[in-house]
């Protein structure tokens, strides 16, 4: 595994600028993969993981980079709970350990570093050196990864009969007989409207 420097290089250039949240991040991530004992997550031990992510903010960006869990690659999986949290999970034994971010740990950014004026400052400072038990709490999970949402699952695609766009496996529901996607048969759930 990379350094501590090269991994936040790496995620200073993928995330477009180097923050609080990469930093968090990595660390997060390292974390949860020497729990797992997870040496190599982006080579010979990529198929043994998938990550939950539990917040869509900076750190997020940073676990993908260091465990090369991604949701192209279905190995990122997002619920959107607004919690500085993640769930790293082993596949082959379905343990996992969820891992969450301290809240006083900006506390004690703002203590180890009171000279300093800009918070994001103290904790990018403090976020590097305070021990891992002071940037987060751990508890061993059973997580069941559903088949049908493991990386690399292939099974039948559909065409929705009201709209003719085309769905994967399982992301659609049956209505009056008609196997319809799930914008069509929920249109009141739908985050776009037509253009008049
Ligand atoms: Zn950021
Ligand atoms: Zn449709």
């Amino acid at each position: 595994m990379e350094s501590l420097d090269d991994l936040l290089a790496m995620a200073e250039t993928a995330h477009g600028h180097l923050c609080a949240g990469q930093i968090l991040g990595v660390r997060m991530a390292l974390f949860g993969l020497e729990r797992l004992g997870i040496e190599d997550p982006r080579g010979a031990d990529r198929k043994r993981l998938v990550t939950y992510v539990e917040i869509d903010r900076c750190a997020t960006d940073a676990i993908g980079l260091v465990t090369g869990c991604r949701l192209g690659k279905r190995a990122l999986k997002f619920r959107d709970w607004g919690k500085m949290a993640a769930t790293f999970v082993d596949l082959p034994s379905g343990r996992g350990v969820r891992i969450v971010a301290r809240e006083d740990s900006r506390e004690l950014a703002r203590r180890l570093y009171p000279h300093i004026e800009s918070k994001g400052q103290q904790q990018m400072l403090a976020y590097r050196e305070l021990d891992s038990a002071q940037l987060f709490t751990e508890q061993w999970v059973r997580v069941r990864v559903d088949p049908a949402e493991l990386p690399g699952y292939k099974a039948d695609r559909v065409l929705c009969p009201r709209c003719g766009e085309g769905v994967n496996f399982g992301r659609f529901v049956e209505v009056e007989g008609q196997q319809l996607c799930l914008s069509c048969a929920q249109p009141e759930l739908r985050y776009w409207v037509p253009e008049e």
